[in-house]
């Protein structure tokens, strides 16, 4: 069942975040050489299956003043966030499928977020224009579990603010 979701669920499970990046982003990386992000519409996903599940990763991924401990911190840290994702007991990977097949997808660069996965050739997909409320909706109502909360577009603390 797809919902607007008032608060994240505390379950385990997977999440795709809606970035919004204004300007192009360096991504320095420890053993090679930077990522260049060029900007645009950014999907990334993710899971969370640690204390606190979703809620306790979302909400970090929500807040701008954070250790930069992830390749997706960088982005996230100054990127808005216009949209939340969870599947709550489902898997990553599956995100990506779907993120992929939506008009307009393209690999940025290949491997962030994605150096465990054998699967994914990123966990990170871009779109040149945005997507629409309906097409992320899609995505829910396709990933039966899944439900959205909609943000209202700048990082900070968001839940209970479902959006227009
Ligand atoms: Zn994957």
């Amino acid at each position: 069942m797809t919902e607007n979701l008032t608060e994240l669920p505390a379950t385990g499970g997977a999440y795709l975040l809606w970035l919004v990046l204004d300007r192009s982003l360096t991504v320095p990386r420890r053993r090679a050489g930077p990522w260049q992000l060029p900007a645009g519409h950014y999907a990334y996903c993710g899971s969370a299956y640690g204390p606190g599940g979703i809620a306790s990763r979302v909400s970090r991924h929500l807040r701008g003043d954070k250790a930069l401990r992830w390749h997706v911190d960088h982005l996230s840290a100054i990127a808005p966030i216009a949209a939340v994702l969870v599947d709550p007991g489902g898997h990553e990977c599956d995100l990506v499928d779907w993120a992929l097949g939506l008009p307009g997808s393209e690999i940025p660069v290949k491997g962030f977020g994605a150096s465990d996965c054998r699967r994914c050739p990123a966990h990170l997909i871009r779109f040149e224009r945005d997507l629409s409320r309906r097409d992320l909706a899609l995505i829910g109502r396709t990933r039966r579990r899944a439900g959205i909360l909609w943000t209202p577009g700048r990082n900070g603390p968001t839940n209970g603010h479902p959006g227009p």
